[in-house]
Protein backbone atom coordinates (compact mmCIF):
# COMPACT_ATOMS: atom_id res chain seq x y z
CA UNK A 1 0.00 0.00 0.00
CA UNK A 2 2.84 2.34 -0.64
CA UNK A 3 1.23 4.91 -3.08
CA UNK A 4 3.52 7.44 -2.17
CA UNK A 5 5.84 5.38 -4.84
CA UNK A 6 3.84 5.01 -7.55
CA UNK A 7 3.23 8.72 -7.70
CA UNK A 8 6.42 9.88 -7.63
CA UNK A 9 7.59 8.06 -10.69
CA UNK A 10 6.59 5.31 -12.97
CA UNK A 11 9.52 4.53 -13.30
CA UNK A 12 12.20 2.26 -11.78
CA UNK A 13 15.05 3.68 -9.54
CA UNK A 14 18.54 2.52 -10.52
CA UNK A 15 20.11 3.90 -7.76
CA UNK A 16 21.37 7.07 -6.01
CA UNK A 17 24.57 8.93 -6.77
CA UNK A 18 26.32 11.29 -4.61
CA UNK A 19 27.46 14.68 -5.53
CA UNK A 20 31.16 14.68 -5.65
CA UNK A 21 30.90 17.95 -3.41
CA UNK A 22 28.39 17.50 -1.18
CA UNK A 23 27.84 13.56 -0.65
CA UNK A 24 24.49 14.37 1.09
CA UNK A 25 23.30 15.95 -2.03
CA UNK A 26 22.35 13.19 -4.44
CA UNK A 27 20.80 12.49 -8.20
CA UNK A 28 18.10 9.95 -8.82
CA UNK A 29 18.82 7.65 -11.55
CA UNK A 30 16.80 5.99 -13.10
CA UNK A 31 16.39 2.60 -15.52
CA UNK A 32 15.96 4.60 -18.58
CA UNK A 33 19.08 6.78 -17.67
CA UNK A 34 22.10 6.43 -19.14
CA UNK A 35 24.73 8.29 -20.39
CA UNK A 36 26.04 11.48 -19.03
CA UNK A 37 24.47 15.11 -18.07
CA UNK A 38 26.59 17.66 -15.87
CA UNK A 39 23.96 18.91 -12.91
CA UNK A 40 24.00 21.81 -10.40
CA UNK A 41 24.72 20.85 -6.94
CA UNK A 42 21.33 22.46 -4.99
CA UNK A 43 23.89 23.08 -1.97
CA UNK A 44 26.91 24.72 -3.29
CA UNK A 45 26.24 25.35 -6.72
CA UNK A 46 28.93 23.68 -8.43
CA UNK A 47 28.55 21.67 -11.64
CA UNK A 48 29.29 17.97 -11.58
CA UNK A 49 29.38 15.37 -14.53
CA UNK A 50 27.10 12.35 -14.03
CA UNK A 51 27.97 9.06 -15.52
CA UNK A 52 24.85 7.07 -14.94
CA UNK A 53 26.45 3.69 -16.53
CA UNK A 54 28.82 3.60 -14.45
CA UNK A 55 26.44 4.96 -11.53
CA UNK A 56 29.26 7.92 -10.48
CA UNK A 57 30.40 11.73 -10.90
CA UNK A 58 33.40 13.92 -11.13
CA UNK A 59 33.44 17.66 -10.72
CA UNK A 60 33.05 19.67 -13.88
CA UNK A 61 33.86 23.03 -12.68
CA UNK A 62 37.15 22.99 -13.98
CA UNK A 63 35.78 22.35 -18.00
CA UNK A 64 38.68 23.60 -19.63
CA UNK A 65 41.42 22.29 -17.17
CA UNK A 66 39.54 18.62 -16.85
CA UNK A 67 40.58 16.86 -19.41
CA UNK A 68 44.50 17.94 -18.79
CA UNK A 69 44.23 17.06 -14.64
CA UNK A 70 42.46 13.26 -15.49
CA UNK A 71 45.59 12.80 -17.68
CA UNK A 72 47.71 13.13 -14.56
CA UNK A 73 45.66 11.03 -12.76
ZN1 LIG B 1 27.96 20.71 -3.53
Amino acid sequence: MEELMVDASAEKMKGMIPFPCCRGEKVIAYESSSGRSSNKCPRCGKFALFDYDAMMAVPSSAARGAAHKLKLL
